[in-house]
């Protein structure tokens, strides 16, 4: 989200005029967009904030900029804290930086605001489709920081869609925090299986995903729409957080161990070949060993593709934090972690060697350490060699070699799209 949020900030400053520096020292404007989903995430800010004193002292005429979730409720405690920080904003709150640009550069920003879409988009781009969420999870801050559930219009994100395809994007995957839940808080009364139906039709585009799903959202119409849509790609990542009920009922998530594994394997009934993904965390208050052992279990009976994993640190403002006692020690919560690293780490290794001798239709993305990388449309990351310039097409791979992060692949057809299309007549 926050990727998303940064994309259309830089589109509006490069409908201003600026560009892209590759360094803080050579910019006329710094912004920092800040994530405090974890304390690590949000110690890295602050890190990155007392870095930036030094430059604001050399070069007082550097605007800087703090975005995104840590600007909130605490934006007091923040301007005394980083006083040489010209100005903060909440997530998608862009207006308070245009207005410093204006009155500070003396640049005419009218009407800058009313276009947000990239520029210059990658092939594969985010779409925020719902701002904010309406769950508050016990550990979570991100109801308070990006507020209650609001959805946007389907016209509105089929158009943004249909003008990203005009710019070369071939992928959009739809964001929201629970995407699932899409429309429910729109008088339309829509929902997100509708939305798909509706960006399948977009000419241009090759692929859809969508992130993050939410248990108790994922309805049969969704499940339909990714086994029938031909360009809704087959993977959803779709957290469990915990495996115990006890702990789940703490999390305030809204459904149990068994509820979670019959939706898996219902979606794994509908759509064959899909990959899933979760996120989890250990050490949440009260967390036993037994409860411990039934997130593992999880991880075993279900063997997700990949798992995000984190060790739960207290969010102050949190209803966990408000109302619960830290009570896993660090040592033990580390400990916990280092299992779950390990045992997804054989189970992704064993996911991913047995895709050896398969061929799969890869999206290319970009190269990176001069080999060109794509995704399959379960999200396995494939990495190849060509001489060719194969940015945005789909090209089928062989797989023969694998890790528990990466596939390496053979390209069987690197023909570019065009004379792919002229041979097949269409
Ligand atoms: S669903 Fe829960 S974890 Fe996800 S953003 Fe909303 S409150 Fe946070």
């Amino acid at each position: 989200m926050n990727t998303a949020d940064s994309e259309r900030l830089s589109s509006i400053l490069s409908g201003l005029g600026f560009s892209e520096s590759k360094n803080a020292d050579d910019a006329n404007i710094v912004v920092l967009n800040s994530c405090v989903v974890r304390q690590s995430a949000e110690d890295k800010v602050t890190g990155m904030l007392t870095s930036l004193k030094s430059l604001k002292q050399r070069s007082e005429d550097t605007i800087v900029a703090l975005m995104g979730c840590m600007v909130g409720p605490k934006t007091k405690a923040l301007e005394t804290k980083f006083p040489y920080v010209d100005v903060f904003m909440k997530p998608q709150e862009y207006e308070p930086l245009i207005n410093l640009i204006e009155s500070q550069m003396g640049i005419d920003t009218t009407g800058c605001l009313s276009n947000l879409q990239p520029v210059k988009p990658h092939i594969s781009t985010h779409v925020p489709i719902i701002h904010g969420c309406d769950e508050f999870c016990s550990f979570c801050i991100i109801p308070y920081r990006r507020g209650r559930q609001v959805s946007r219009e389907i016209n509105d994100i089929v158009d943004e869609i249909t003008l990203l395809t005009k710019r070369g994007v071939k992928e959009v995957t739809l964001l929201g925090q629970t995407v699932d839940a899409y429309g429910h808080d729109l008088a339309s009364s829509t929902d997100l299986s509708e939305l798909l139906q509706s960006v399948n039709r977009i000419d241009k585009l090759e692929r859809i995903r969508f992130l993050t799903s939410h248990p108790i959202y994922m309805s049969n119409k969704i499940i339909d729409s990714i086994a029938n849509l031909s360009k809704v790609c087959e993977h959803i990542l779709l957290p469990f957080q915990a495996g115990a009920d006890s702990v789940l009922k703490n999390m305030r998530r809204g459904y149990t161990k068994q509820e979670y594994i019959n939706l898996v394997n219902k979606i794994r009934s509908q759509v064959p070949n899909v990959s899933m993904s979760t996120d989890v965390i250990v050490g949440f208050p009260g967390e036993t060993q037994a409860d411990f052992e039934s997130t593992m279990d999880i991880l075993e009976q279900i063997k997700f593709d990949k798992v995000h994993m984190a060790a739960y640190s207290p969010r102050p403002g949190t209803i966990a934090h408000r109302t619960m006692d830290d009570d896993v020690d660090l040592t033990e919560k580390r400990k916990r972690l280092k299992l779950v690293e390990q045992l997804q780490e054989k189970i992704s290794k064993e996911i991913n060697a047995s895709l050896i001798g398969q061929c799969f239709d890869i999206l290319v993305e970009g190269k990176h350490r001069n080999r060109w990388f794509g995704r399959t449309r379960t999200n396995k990351l494939v990495y190849f060699d060509s001489e060719d310039d194969m940015a945005g097409n789909v090209v089928k791979a062989h797989i023969y070699e694998s890790s528990p992060w990466s596939l390496n692949g053979h390209v069987q057809d690197s023909e570019p799209d065009a004379i792919r299309g002229e041979q097949h007549g269409y």
